[in-house]
């Protein structure tokens, strides 16, 4: 009989979504009345159709591929040259970014990036992860073998978790021990916190001294509305040096289900074999990409390249200013109701105190049983997250409205 992985034993049962899906459907079936009214501001997925340019662009290029003259089978490994210079102009040297058409590798999206990455990094780096976080990062770790128990409390051995608190303005500090490689995520999810300038200064700074790797999880980038804070890791002198950025048209094109990401790889970013010898990264996912996979498909590569025209730009604005509308709107009636309410401002997500100490999952049984809407415990996001719950942005505006009505029934 063939082994299995046993990496994929160590993962936590109970995930997340599942267990709000069961709660939900309980919840529905002992009470068929109520589960009309449910609203869903739950799972970080988009809810409007696509922008326009983009679906136009995908239809052209299907039907391109239905002609002999203009069809094309396999593309270029790392993705189409014509959608890796619109990115680098566009998001990194219109803004004085110094990044390279070649930097670029265009993906199935950010989440699948998060997995491919580790191909390339060894299993001996020291790992240090934000607590509450995308959980992704720690179950990709999991899977990969570079943990080992999980302890009571839920949490890892051997991943450094960086807590993000009220007091820290839910941005981790550096750690005082040495880590090898460090995921951070602005603008935030779960939190919707934004990093400064100076504190990603002082998390380059930290990278730099410790030769150290730092995976910037930019997929919410599109929705900073304050000016200065930065939109990449890479506006920070030293970044090209110790980062790479994720990135992903799914929260910003609607992307969620057409599948489009990439990757900024710099040419200059270094890491070292078990003897100490310092090499490039990039050659590695190159390969990585040649060998595996054949990055996503040509319609799909037309349709995220049409986000950057003028009408897709602003078609991408109107989404975006859609879903903020609705953060906004939630926010204030998350305050009315007497609650702390964070975030909403730089991304799609209002991350909230509970109200009377109670737990998460008390909360998310409150909400769902007295207001009929469910939410996300943030205790499921890490033990950082308990005390807290996620609503997201992520709606129509006639549920977002319904849902600020119903909480002022909470006060
Ligand atoms: C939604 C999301 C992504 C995007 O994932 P895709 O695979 O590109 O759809 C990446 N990171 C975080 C933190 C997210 O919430």
């Amino acid at each position: 009989m063939a082994y299995l992985n046993e990496n994929y034993l160590k993962l936590q049962a109970g995930y997340l979504f599942p267990e709000i899906a069961r709660r939900v459907h309980e919840f529905c079936e002992a009470n068929p009345q109520a589960a009309k009214r449910v609203i869903r501001c739950g799972i970080g997925d988009v809810t409007e159709p696509l922008p326009r340019a983009a679906i136009d662009a995908m239809k052209r290029a299907v039907d391109e591929l239905g002609k002999r003259e203009t069809f094309r089978g396999y593309g270029p490994e790392q993705g189409y040259e014509f959608l890796r210079s619109t990115i680098a102009q566009h998001d990194y040297r219109d803004r004085n970014i110094d990044i390279a058409d070649d930097e670029i590798f265009i993906s199935d999206g950010s989440k699948c990036d998060c997995g491919y990455i580790l191909d390339i990094l060894g299993d001996q780096n020291k790992v240090a992860i934000p607590d509450p976080v995308y959980p992704v990062y720690v179950d990709t770790n999991v899977m990969a073998g570079h943990t080992s128990r999980v302890k009571s409390d839920g949490s890892y051995e051997n991943i450094l978790y960086l807590p993000c608190t009220a007091d820290n303005g839910f941005v981790p500090e550096r750690p005082r021990e040495h880590v090898d490689l460090i995921y951070l995520c602005f603008p935030n999810n779960p939190t919707g916190a934004v990093a400064s300038r100076e504190q990603l200064s002082s998390w380059v700074e930290y990278a730099r001294e410790h030769e150290a790797l730092l995976l910037f999880d930019a997929a919410y980038e599109a929705y900073i509305s304050q000016p200065g804070v930065p939109h990449s890791i890479f506006e920070i002198p030293g970044a090209r040096e110790c980062a790479v950025e994720l990135r992903s048209f799914s929260k910003s094109g609607g992307f969620t289900g057409v599948r489009c990401g990439f990757t900024v790889m710099p040419k200059t970013l270094l890491a070292k074999t078990e003897s100490g010898k310092k090499m490039p990264l990039h050659p590695l996912w190159h390969r990585r990409w040649s060998t595996k996979a054949n990055s996503v498909s040509y319609p799909v590569q037309r349709g995220a390249e049409a986000l950057y025209t003028p009408a897709g730009g602003e078609q991408v604005r109107a989404l975006i200013d859609h879903y903020m509308g609705n953060a906004r709107i939630l926010r204030a009636a998350a305050a009315e109701a007497g609650m702390t309410a964070f975030g909403g401002i730089n991304a799609p997500y209002i991350w909230v105190k509970t109200p009377d100490g109670l737990t998460s999952w008390q909360m998310f049984d409150r909400m769902l049983r007295d207001l009929n809407v469910v939410i996300t415990p943030g205790s499921g996001f890490g033990a950082q997250g308990e005390g807290y719950f996620r609503i997201s942005a992520f709606n129509s505006r006639d549920n977002a409205e319904e849902v600020a009505r119903r909480l002022e029934r909470l006060c």
